[in-house]
């Protein structure tokens, strides 16, 4: 999609601090961090939200997950703990309308989030 932040990320017309790509997917830092690890992981595909997935894409989701595991083992947050969040719509705050994960550690986090 030509007016997206994340595809023209994905398709390096729009720098970013790339951590991982695959033919799949793409992570790269969140540029305003919110956790001493911020990191997104999301897919080339063009989704826009949670309820835009759908039958076909099951293996993908699956393969952002594992990506987000293996950036949470690489960065030795791992055994401490991280969270991997999909914001969705309005009150979850989601402002990129193409579906990322947030791989989010480093520090203790709270529960209900606010
Ligand atoms: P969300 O609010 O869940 O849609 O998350 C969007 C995230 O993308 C936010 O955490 C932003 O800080 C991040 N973000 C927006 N633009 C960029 C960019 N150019 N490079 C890296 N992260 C970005
Ligand atoms: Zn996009």
């Amino acid at each position: 999609m030509t007016d997206c932040i994340f595809c023209k990320i994905a398709a390096k017309n729009i720098p970013a601090k790339i951590i991982h790509e695959d033919d799949l997917a793409i992570a790269f830092e969140d540029i305003n961090p919110q956790a001493p690890a911020h990191t997104l992981i999301v897919p080339r595909k063009h989704i826009p939200t949670a309820l835009d997935i759908e039958h076909t894409d099951q293996a993908l989701i699956g393969h952002l997950f594992r990506i987000g595991a293996k950036i949470a083992r690489d960065k030795g947050i791992a055994g401490k703990g991280f969270r991997l969040v999909m914001n969705t719509n309005a009150d979850a705050g989601q402002t990129v309308f193409h579906i990322h994960l947030h791989l989010l550690g480093g520090r203790a986090m709270h529960w209900p989030p606010g």
